[in-house]
């Protein structure tokens, strides 16, 4: 059994490095805000509480965000384990985490300030079919359209540049202090989230003696 706890800032790529940790070691990947955007686009009683919170500016309080992951945790679907990301954001849920579950390590993803405002504000959303693009990357025409379905491509609402400062704000404030809360308790790996997801990834593997990506021919 294996449990992680994925941390960056927004834009370091924390769901896409859970992603393929947790396909290859079949380790169930809780995102938080997966969990959120899930249930605001099925209009449940949790996404409108959710919206709510958003609305008004705030983030989704601590409380609701701990039921969510504790209610996650309880179906009790991860034989092999785990990797969680979107929490803890804060020394009050770090504590209630580590009281009850028995962390392997915490992987923290690094990413300049500068970097971080280039990928969020680079991000695009399709306003017809939802396809996800980003500027930053660079790969399409830039002419504002869907490849896939000429639609009109947006920015999110919450990735405005205000919006964006206010978050990493949030995240000094708040979730690094409980990253030096881990380095107390726990194995805390610090991964250079500049490289590519591939470099990434192949970072964290090496650092918790993991196997290589599966799937991929190894040099
Ligand atoms: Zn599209």
């Amino acid at each position: 059994m294996r449990k992680y706890v994925i941390m960056g800032v927004q834009g370091s790529g924390k769901g896409t490095q859970a992603k393929l940790l947790a396909t290859d070691l079949d380790l169930v990947h809780i995102g938080v805000g997966d969990i959120f955007r899930w249930n605001v686009q099925h209009h449940t009683k949790l996404g409108a509480q959710v919206q709510r919170a958003l609305a008004a500016g705030a983030l989704v309080e601590d409380e609701l965000v701990e039921s969510v992951v504790r209610d996650r945790l309880a179906l009790h679907d991860w034989n092999y384990g785990f990797v969680i990301d979107g929490f803890p954001r804060n020394a009050r849920q770090a504590e209630f985490f580590l009281e009850g579950y028995d962390i392997d390590g915490v992987i923290v993803l690094e990413l300049p300030d500068e970097e971080v405002h280039r990928r969020v504000l680079g991000r695009r959303l399709c306003s017809r079919c939802g396809l996800d693009y980003n500027l930053a990357a660079g790969g399409e025409d830039g002419g504002g359209t869907c490849e896939a379905c000429g639609g009109e491509l947006v920015a999110r609402p919450d990735d405005s540049p205000e919006a964006l400062a206010a978050r990493l704000a949030d995240y000094y404030e708040k979730t690094r202090p409980i990253i030096e809360l881990f380095e107390r308790k726990e194995f805390v790996v610090h991964v250079d989230a500049t490289r590519s997801v591939e470099e990434v990834q192949a970072q964290i593997r090496t650092r918790f003696d993991l196997p290589p990506p599966s799937g991929r021919a190894e040099p």
